[in-house]
């Protein structure tokens, strides 16, 4: 007999796990189909996101940066380390045991809220009807589907990955050797993240990034501090670098590519290709069905997720917006809640973002240059860590706080930071603007001393010339 389900989710990653979690806590019969294999070829749950993405590369990124604090750092703060080395094997272990528990603990949260797992590949034959390639094929019926397939890495002409000289962001989680010269085509996230994680173990990293602009999804004044920072860590990066050629010859990587000073040719051990992600769709559904996609290849979807089939949703990074684990599991959330019968909506305009590096940048709403180009009037108000007391006491005092506010209603438009735990700081920001705050909201505040979370007070106060910390533009009597 055919099964039955209420909703099947396509796919177990961020976004479709939490959708099935939170419709089975609805109360609705719900199956998630996945086709995730790990390296020993056991099924897994957490798609890219814990597998391959943000949880590997974050657990590397805490471990390098817990090495180099300890040789560079140490001393200075009375901690003497002898004999202090790498033991690689042992730190890839480390992170391999995060992502073994955390894809494990999705497994129990399917089993304790009655998810059923079905380990496969699936397509979609009909609005509601799925069939499923695996040991014991089967096609199951679906009063909605919900499609979650995620994505995948971009390849380029330039770089034909080979899987162990030329690779993509997932192998590069795993060299079994620090690189001792590393390329990276791509100075996006992943480059940025990856090529610290190398560079902080030892190796030289070297970026070739195709805009001349550095990191241009990102406030200007924090690019500009983060191209400081970054280059003063070693990280060699070239703007404007037309990758045309990579041939691997005698276990190096020569890699030829263009730029306005003509061609170069340079040779690595080791080549990341980090151009972007674009999304799973094929084979995803049957062309019968008539699933539309968009220009760029996504599925089509309106601001619910709801695709141009009655009751097939998508959500996460097969769907337009950026490609976040975040956006996805509330994608997946507010989809669960829609099938149920509730009200729920995701605002897109409040997505906090974070790059990983150190400092570590994170934002959220609009830029200086969006504000500007737009023709938005505005006021801003900027605090650097270096007037941070704690920020001090941590020794890690590089980077700032800027709060951009309209210039008459003074609701904050947007919050840009680039500094020592930003990635946290940024949920202040994040909550301030989902409440509709102004920066004198935020300003009226109190923020607990001694804190980074006083940064944000102090550019809140900022905005008005009130900052208590740091020198203010002189003001004549009220
Ligand atoms: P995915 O996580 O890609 O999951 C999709 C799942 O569906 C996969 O398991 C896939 O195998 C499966 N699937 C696909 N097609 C089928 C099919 N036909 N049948 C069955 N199963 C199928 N985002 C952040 O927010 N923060 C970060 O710090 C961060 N770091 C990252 C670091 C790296 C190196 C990378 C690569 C990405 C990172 N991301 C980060 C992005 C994040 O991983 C993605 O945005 C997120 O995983 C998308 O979630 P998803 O559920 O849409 O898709
Ligand atoms: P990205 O879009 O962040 O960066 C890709 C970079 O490659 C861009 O700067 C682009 O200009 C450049 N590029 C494109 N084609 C090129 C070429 N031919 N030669 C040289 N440079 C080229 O993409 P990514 O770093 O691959 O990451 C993919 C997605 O994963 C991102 O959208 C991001 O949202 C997500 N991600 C998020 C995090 C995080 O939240 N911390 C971490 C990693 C990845």
């Amino acid at each position: 007999m055919t099964e039955r389900y209420d909703i099947v989710v396509i796919g177990a990653g961020p976004a479709g796990y939490t959708a099935a979690i939170r419709a089975a806590q609805l109360g609705l019969k719900t199956a998630c189909i996945d086709d995730w294999r790990d390296e020993k070829g056991q099924a897994a749950l957490g798609g890219t996101c814990l597998n391959a993405g943000c949880i590997p590369s974050k657990a590397l990124l805490e471990s390098s940066e817990f090495f180099i604090l300890a040789r560079d750092q140490g001393a200075q703060r009375g901690l003497k380390f002898s004999g202090l080395s790498l033991d690689l094997a042992a730190m890839l272990a480390h992170k391999d045991k995060v992502v073994s528990d955390l894809t494990r603990g999705i497994a129990t949260l399917f089993k304790a809220n009655g998810v059923t797992w079905i380990s496969g590949r699936a397509k979609l034959l009909s609005k509601n009807h799925v069939e499923i390639t695996a040991e014991n094929a089967k096609t199951v019926e679906a009063e909605h589907v919900i499609l979650a397939s995620g994505s995948t890495p971009v390849d380029i002409k330039g770089a034909p990955q080979d899987g162990r000289f030329i690779v993509n962001s997932q192998t590069a989680l795993n060299f079994e050797a620090v690189p001792k010269r590393l390329g990276i085509i791509g100075a996006g996230v992943i480059g940025l993240e990856l090529g610290s994680v190398w560079r902080r173990l030892g190796a030289e990293v070297l970026l070739l990034e195709a805009q001349e602009e550095f990191l241009s999804i990102v406030d200007e004044q924090v690019a500009r501090e983060a191209h400081k920072q970054f280059t003063a860590q070693g990280l060699d990066i070239r703007l404007g670098a037309r990758v045309l050629e990579s041939r691997v010859e005698k276990n190096a990587v020569m890699i030829r590519y263009q730029d306005k000073n003509g061609e170069h040719v340079e040779p690595v051990d080791r080549l990341i290709v980090a151009v972007g992600r674009r999304p799973n769709t094929q084979n995803l559904f049957a062309s019968e069905t008539g699933l539309l996609l968009d220009e760029w290849g996504f599925v089509h979807v309106d601001e619910y997720c709801r695709t141009n089939l009655p009751k097939v949703y998508a959500i996460g990074d097969v769907v337009r917006g950026p490609m976040l684990a975040h956006k996805g599991m509330e994608e997946g959330a507010m989809v669960a809640a829609h099938i149920a019968g509730q009200v729920a909506q995701v605002d897109y305009d409040i997505v906090p973002s974070v790059i990983y590096t150190h400092p570590e940048i994170a934002w959220v709403g609009k830029t200086e240059q969006a504000l500007k180009q737009a023709g938005l009037a505005y006021r801003s108000g900027v605090f650097p860590f270096a007037a941070n007391g704690r920020a001090k006491a941590m020794g890690d005092a590089a980077g700032f706080v800027k709060i951009l506010a309209d210039k008459d209603s003074d609701r904050v438009r947007g919050v840009h930071l680039i500094g020592p735990h930003c990635s946290e700081l940024v949920a202040a920001a994040v909550l301030a603007m989902s409440f509709g705050a102004s920066s004198e909201d935020i300003a009226l505040t109190m923020f607990a001393h001694p804190t980074l979370s006083e940064g944000l007070h102090e550019a809140a106060l900022a905005v008005s010339g009130r900052a208590i910390h740091v020198a203010q533009p002189k003001r004549t009597k009220p």
